[in-house]
């Protein structure tokens, strides 16, 4: 299954909750596709206590949005230290940041394959990242920083979809189920695309 789909690129987008994370590595084992994730590079500098961990831990811990500046040189540093396809998570997530990817594709050489839009009801997502809380304890898993999180989605991620959909790239799909359901329902998907 790997070999042939070795160069394709997917962007996994969607609310905070609803399991992009998670389907996200899946899909990296899966498809073997480097897996960038934004907001784990963001924690994983915190941890380390880098200049970049110190400058985003103010933003993450209110729910803000980290600097574009910030999280593009994120994309630019990591995301083409590859030989295979990768997925995005988490990013982009202003129309900025997705004008941004644009230029620096296009510099690469490289394309969007696909968008994958998880899907969930609110009521669900604010549930698993509370249930998140407890097994990962991560400092926005907060109630009133999740709703905070979740506006920003709405207000600012959201006309990230609309930029994508005029170029008909994005796939919704139903992110209720469990990991491995879902995982299924988006494998078959993917295939049924045939991308390549
Ligand atoms: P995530 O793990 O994707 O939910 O990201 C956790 C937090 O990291 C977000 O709430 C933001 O504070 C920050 N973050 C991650 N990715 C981005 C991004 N593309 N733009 C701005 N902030 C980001």
């Amino acid at each position: 299954m790997t070999g042939f789909y070795h160069k394709m690129n997917i962007i996994i987008f969607g609310p905070q909750g609803v399991g992009k994370g998670t389907q996200a590595k899946l899909l990296a084992k899966h498809y073997n596709l480097k897996h960038l994730s934004t907001g784990d590079v963001l924690r994983s500098a915190i941890v380390d206590k880098t200049p970049m961990g110190t400058k985003a831990e103010a933003y993450i811990e209110k729910g803000e949005f980290v600097p574009d500046n910030v999280v593009n040189e994120i994309i630019e540093n990591q995301l083409f230290k590859t030989e295979t396809g990768w997925i995005l998570d988490g990013y982009p997530r202003n129309l900025a940041q997705a004008e941004y990817l644009d230029l620096v594709l296009d510099k690469a050489g490289q394309k969007i394959d696909l968008v994958i839009d998880l899907s969930a009801p609110k009521q669900i997502l604010k549930n698993r990242m509370m249930a998140r809380k407890e097994i990962e304890n991560r400092l926005d898993d907060v109630e009133q920083i999740i709703e905070r999180r979740l506006e920003l989605f709405e207000n600012k991620t959201k006309p990230v979809l609309d930029f994508y959909n005029k170029r008909k790239m994005v796939r919704t799909l139903n992110g209720v189920g469990s990991i491995k359901e879902v995982n299924k329902y988006i494998i078959c998907n993917i295939d049924a695309l045939k991308l390549d």
